[in-house]
């Protein structure tokens, strides 16, 4: 992942765990021996997970759909091929777009020009988990991760419709025929259900920072702990200028973007 092992800590919290030889990076041990630490590893923890979102790095590689791949091949993410089926977990938007009732004077014009990448927020204060009539999505109350449970999901998409963001996406059709190569080891959703981004809750639990972090080859994605005053997410928004999506409305995303 290239980075060294004081930083990792910061960005994951806690992501150390003990081996011959000392304490190594969870995600490292991961990569390096798959089949004998995979279940050893420590899961990441945090009080609230947050995304930081460099648009200046993104704009370097403006054409560049690695996270976008990698999050869609990780969760099994269907392609339609089209828009009005369109599921999507990450996503990419004009700046225009999604900022649009934001003037932000002083940003460069080219970023102003340029993509966005889009996902759920996780909302501190998420209006989609009040409306749901079955807690099929709900606030996990250690980490703040917005969640989604398909089983539980009766389709109503109420959710869809308190979602300021357009962060949620309902199955018109059976998803399963349109999944390039299933993975095998991440659940397939049925027509009739709403998803989204779930934060990789998943590999946060064996460890591993969300794909698209990890897919990032211009580290423009930062992951970590809001409240760990020593986080590289804290430390990158006490020293940068970050804008966040709709924050008159209260919801309180925990997506941020730097400008
Ligand atoms: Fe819910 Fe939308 Fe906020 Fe995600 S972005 S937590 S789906 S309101």
């Amino acid at each position: 992942m290239g980075m060294d092992r004081r930083k990792f800590m910061k960005i994951a919290g806690v992501s150390a765990i003990g081996i011959a030889g000392g304490v190594q990076p969870a995600s490292k041990l991961l990569a390096q021996d798959p089949k004998g630490v995979l279940e050893k590893a420590a899961p990441l923890h945090a009080k609230r997970w947050a995304m930081v979102i460099d648009l200046k790095k993104r704009r370097e590689a403006e054409d560049c759909v690695d996270c976008i791949n990698a999050c869609n091949k990780t969760h099994n993410v269907p392609d339609f091929d089209s828009p009005k089926d369109e599921i999507k977990w990450i996503w990419k938007e004009s700046f225009h777009h999604a900022f649009h009732e934001q003037e932000i004077e002083h940003t460069k014009t080219e970023l102003k020009h340029g993509p966005v990448m889009l996902l759920c927020n996780h909302c501190n204060n998420p209006p989609c988990v009040r409306v749901c009539p079955t807690q099929a999505t709900w606030k996990r109350e250690d980490d703040g991760i917005v969640m989604m449970d398909w089983h539980r999901c009766i389709g109503c998409r109420y959710c869809v419709a308190a979602c300021p963001y357009g962060s949620r996406s309902f199955n018109w059709r059976d998803p399963r025929p349109f999944i390039d190569e299933i993975t095998e080891d991440y659940p397939t959703r049925t027509r009739g259900v709403v998803e989204k981004c779930t934060f990789c809750e998943e590999r946060l639990a064996k460890g591993q920072l969300p794909a698209c972090v990890e897919a990032c080859k211009q580290k423009a994605i930062t992951f970590g702990d809001l409240e760990d005053p020593d986080s590289t997410v804290r430390e990158i928004l006490e020293s940068n200028f970050s804008i966040r999506r709709k924050p008159t409305l209260g919801t309180q995303p925990e997506v941020y973007y730097l400008v």
